[in-house]
Order: C-alpha cells, then sequence, then structure tokens
C-alpha cells in the first residue's frame, strides 16, 4: 500500500501556513487512521472525492495513486456505488482515476472546457473533446495521411482510429494526429527482424481499443441522456419547492407561472441542453429564485397600499393618511431603495410606504432626479401619458366652464374646446395652462395602471 504514516506531518510544505490553523479547526481530520479515511471515501461520489482531493496534500496523495491498490479500490467502490452508468470496468490499462475522469461527461471539453459544446468521449483515443477541439487534433484517412507516415510501413494499420462526420452521409475514418509520429518513431527503433512481431502486438491492441470504444458508446449516450434528466429534474425540483410555499392561510405565495417567468429561471432554463453538473449547476437557484420572488411579491403588496391610500380620501385618513397627487412617493416611486429592495420580512407595509415616502422627499431635495411629476400638474399628468403611451386618454378639464356636467377632454382636446366658436372662442395665444385642471379622479385612476405595469415591471 502506497498511502504514507498517518503521524507524518506536513513539515515545511506549501501548506504549512495554514497548517496551524487547520489542524486547531480540525484535529481529527489531519490524525485521521487511513481506515477511516478508506471508510468516509466509500460513502462519498467520485465528484466529492475529486474535490477531497484537493483539501491538502496527504488527501491528494492518498487519493492519487495509480499504483495503489486500496486508492484504486476506493474510486471502484464510488463509482460502481453512485453512479449507475458507470459499471462497465475501465478498458485495458488504464486506471480507475483516469477512468473516472475520462468518463465524466459533465466536465466539459479537456482541452477548451467550453460551455457550449457537449463533449464525446473518443474511447480509441482515450480523450473527451469537443467537436473543434477534435478536428483539429486528428488526420482525416486516407487523403490526408502524409507521406512520410507511409514509410517504412504505413504506420495507420497499427493505429486505433475513430470516426468524424464530414457531412450528412459522409463519415470517415481518422487517426490522432500525434500518434502517427510518435508510433512511427518508434517504428524507426525495431530492429527489422523484430519488426513482424512489434506490427502483430500493435495491431492487436489498436483492435482492442476500436473494439473497447464500439462498447462504450452506447453507455456514454445513455449517461448523457441521465445527466440531463438529472439537471431537468432538479430544476423542477426547485419550482415545486418554490410552488409549496404557503402563507398563513394556507394559500399557495408564488404561483408557477410567476416563478417561470422569472428571469433567474428563465437563465437557468437555457442551460438544460448542457449536461454540466458535476456540482450545483445552479448555485443557490433556490435562494436566488426565492429572493427575487419576495422582492416582486413585496413591491405588489406596496404598490396595492398606494393605490389604497391614494384613493382612500378622508375615510381611512386618520389611520395612515391619504396619497395626495403631488406627493413625491407616486412619481419618485421607481428610484426609491426601499421600493427597489424592499425589506425581506414585511411587516408593516404602512412603515415601508412611509419610509419610500421619506426618501422621495429626501430625493427631491437633493435633486437626485429630475421629477416628472407632480401628477397634480398639468406637466406631471402629460408626462405621466406620454409613459402609459395613453395621449388620449382625457385626465383634462376646462376651467372656464362650471356646473356639474363639465365634460373630461384630452390637453388637445381642451385646447380645441377653448379655441372652439361655440364654447369660449379664444385666439390660440390666449389660452394657457391656468385655464386648465386635471381631473382627479382619471389622474388616479391612470396613475393605477402605471404603477401595476409599467412601475412594476421596470423595477423587475
Ligand atoms: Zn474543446
Ligand atoms: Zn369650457
Amino acid at each position: 500500500m502506497e498511502i504514507v504514516p498517518l503521524t507524518s506531518s506536513h513539515g515545511n510544505t506549501l501548506v504549512a501556513p495554514f497548517q496551524k490553523s487547520f489542524s486547531e479547526a480540525c484535529p481529527s481530520l489531519i490524525h485521521m487512521p487511513v481506515d477511516v479515511f478508506i471508510e468516509i471515501c466509500s460513502h462519498l461520489p467520485h465528484y466529492d472525492l475529486l474535490n477531497l482531493m484537493c483539501v491538502c496534500r496527504r488527501f491528494y496523495y492518498w487519493l492519487n495513486s495509480t499504483t495503489s491498490y486500496t486508492t484504486q479500490d476506493i474510486w471502484r467502490t464510488s463509482r460502481l456505488k453512485f453512479d449507475k452508468y458507470m459499471k462497465l470496468d475501465p478498458p485495458e490499462g488504464m486506471d480507475e482515476i483516469s477512468f473516472i475522469r475520462l468518463s465524466m461527461i459533465e466536465k466539459k471539453c479537456q482541452i477548451c472546457k467550453s460551455d457550449h459544446d457537449i463533449p464525446k468521449i473518443y474511447w480509441a483515443f482515450r480523450v473527451r473533446l469537443c467537436i473543434k477541439c477534435f478536428k483539429k487534433r486528428v488526420t482525416i484517412a486516407p487523403d490526408k495521411i502524409p507521406e512520410w507516415a507511409k514509410d517504412p510501413i504505413d504506420i495507420t494499420l497499427v493505429l486505433p482510429h475513430e470516426y468524424l462526420s464530414i457531412s450528412r452521409n459522409v463519415t470517415k475514418c481518422v487517426y490522432w494526429t500525434s500518434e502517427l509520429t510518435s508510433t512511427l518513431q518508434e517504428c524507426l527503433f525495431i530492429p527489422t527482424e523484430e519488426l513482424g512481431d512489434w506490427i502483430f502486438n500493435k495491431q492487436i491492441t489498436a483492435k482492442n481499443k476500436i473494439e473497447d470504444a464500439t462498447k462504450r458508446i452506447k453507455n456514454d449516450q445513455i449517461r448523457l441522456d441521465w445527466l440531463l434528466k438529472e439537471k431537468k429534474d432538479l430544476l423542477d425540483k426547485t419550482v415545486k419547492t418554490l410552488e409549496n410555499i404557503k402563507d398563513i392561510k394556507g394559500k399557495k405565495i408564488y404561483l408557477k407561472n410567476y416563478i417561470i417567468s422569472q428571469p433567474t429561471y428563465q437563465k437557468a432554463l437555457s442551460t438544460l441542453k448542457t449536461p454540466f453538473m458535476d456540482t450545483d449547476p445552479w448555485p443557490n437557484l433556490y435562494k436566488k429564485l426565492k429572493n427575487d420572488l419576495a422582492i416582486k411579491r413585496h413591491r405588489k403588496l406596496i404598490i396595492r397600499r398606494i393605490l389604497q391610500l391614494l384613493t382612500s380620501y378622508r375615510k381611512l385618513s386618520d389611520s395612515k393618511g391619504e396619497i395626495f397627487l403631488n406627493d413625491p412617493v407616486l412619481d419618485c416611486l421607481e428610484w426609491c431603495p426601499t421600493f427597489i429592495k424592499p425589506p425581506e420580512k414585511l411587516k408593516d407595509v404602512d412603515d415601508v410606504v412611509l419610509r419610500i415616502r421619506d426618501e422621495a422627499r429626501e430625493y427631491l431635495k437633493k435633486r437626485l432626479h429630475k421629477r416628472r411629476g407632480p401628477f397634480s400638474t398639468i406637466e406631471g399628468c402629460n408626462k405621466l401619458l406620454k409613459t402609459c403611451n395613453k395621449t388620449h386618454v382625457p385626465l383634462f378639464k376646462c376651467k372656464l366652464c362650471w356646473g356639474s356636467g363639465r365634460k373630461s377632454y384630452s390637453y388637445a382636446g381642451v385646447n380645441r374646446h377653448l379655441m372652439c366658436q361655440s364654447a369660449h372662442n379664444l385666439y390660440y395665444s390666449d389660452i394657457d395652462d391656468s385655464m386648465i385642471e386635471i381631473d382627479r379622479e382619471k389622474v388616479r385612476k391612470l396613475i393605477s395602471t402605471w404603477l401595476n405595469n409599467k412601475v412594476l415591471l421596470k423595477t423587475s
């Protein structure tokens, strides 16, 4: 057994500066008897073992031995126990760790580590590559095989090959380019009388590799499908868990449609076609999603309360007071930090509304933003109409008319009314905004549409 005695310390190694705090933090880990270590390992999936290797030099040493039976055993046990699609034994001459590492398609292309393409394991060459990296490193037979590779013998006769599909109907044999050169070099050093045996042995090895490769292709596909399904299940489970959160009355808080419309969810969904998930593919997805949803829900509650206050008049004024059209809480709402990121636990919406109101006033005082409103003015209303793309909504009344039957007009409409011969018959130059007043009822209604549609969307 190659594993070092457990009493040896790290000595003057690179980890020495961390050793003190490490051993203080977990003395039992550093002085762990080897059989305990092996026992622990037997309960870990291979990706945890890979992580464990990075913990310290000793673990690395124990787990990285390609010759120790114990080490090989640890990896084999883990592979057979935790990965139902890694049941085939390693190919001839390959140790367990290299085999597991190569089999893990979820670990991306060995060369470029690209996130976009799913790599393929080319067992005859013992590499896992994306198609781009593969194409760069192979030579296509027969036309691309260089002349030098055919002298003194045709080297391709003793090498394993893989296949590359050139177009829809054309698949060609390919050889690993660096293997062409290295095998030729090897061949040049073989004495002539031994060449026959050498060729024979090489051909057997190549044949075995090719046969072994065909045996594994199907398994790789099954494993890939399984990984993709696991990933999808994980996402579905996250949604289910969120869906099952209920309020005190037992009512669902987050509806499915609401959850899957979140950008965080959509982003996760867009990566479903790649299997990369040896660890968590979307760290903290649940927490992020829940947080997004909670914020949105809180914003809704705040807006609802503001709308209540806006339309309450005097009825509710003794409790927390109504909101007037010129209150900056309305037109500065989307800039207020408390509204953008409402408190995680919302005990009293009224308090939050008060806080937002203060923030809005503070903003105005410091002139941090140019105010679009207030909505009690014609200018504010015109801007509100523009934001809602509803320039023809009648929000204005003529001040010169009086009586109960006064009509509401659009801004252009009220101007026309003032100029109309049968009404006030004013010259265009005589008209000014002091003759126009706003229809508060209608402005309130438009504000509620604006808050519900625009502001809520804009701050999501
Ligand atoms: Zn690649
Ligand atoms: Zn009038």
